[in-house]
């Protein structure tokens, strides 16, 4: 919770309730969820949050830097709070992202093609394939 604290001073966001409530479901959430996933959760606790306003809550979160946009995959934009470096493996079937750690995919070189054009902020990798369930399916 700090860095939203830290972060939301920095940048003159005011810190309401209903904010709070947002990131902290956010922040409890493994699955990367959708602003939908996260409006049907909240809604529960807080019956009167509108989908409007965490949609866009969560969509200041990535601007301020405390969320990160998982990359599109052309559905809604799903939301990860884990903003230290790692690693995704997306099943194709069902859509769950999975984190994982590895050094050497940290360490991944920048094709000098790539360095030589742009500015390069944040390597991951994406993992794609067949999760356990959708295996056995
Ligand atoms: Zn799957
Ligand atoms: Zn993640």
């Amino acid at each position: 919770m700090d860095m939203f604290y830290q972060r939301s001073k920095e940048c003159g966001l005011k810190i309401t309730p209903q904010r709070t409530a947002i990131y902290q479901e956010l922040l409890k959430a493994k699955d990367h969820p959708s602003a939908d996933i996260i409006y049907k959760r909240l809604i529960k606790k807080i019956p009167n949050i509108s989908f409007d306003t965490v949609n866009r809550t969560l969509l200041t979160f990535s601007k301020i830097g405390i969320a990160n946009i998982v990359e599109g995959y052309g559905q809604p934009k799903r939301y990860d709070p884990d903003m230290n470096i790692h690693h995704h493996f997306r099943c194709i079937l069902c859509n769950n992202i999975i984190d994982f750690h590895n050094k050497d995919y940290d360490n991944i070189a920048v094709p000098e093609k790539i360095s030589r054009q742009f500015t390069v902020m944040n390597k991951k990798v994406v993992l794609e394939g067949l999760c356990n369930k959708c295996r056995k399916r």
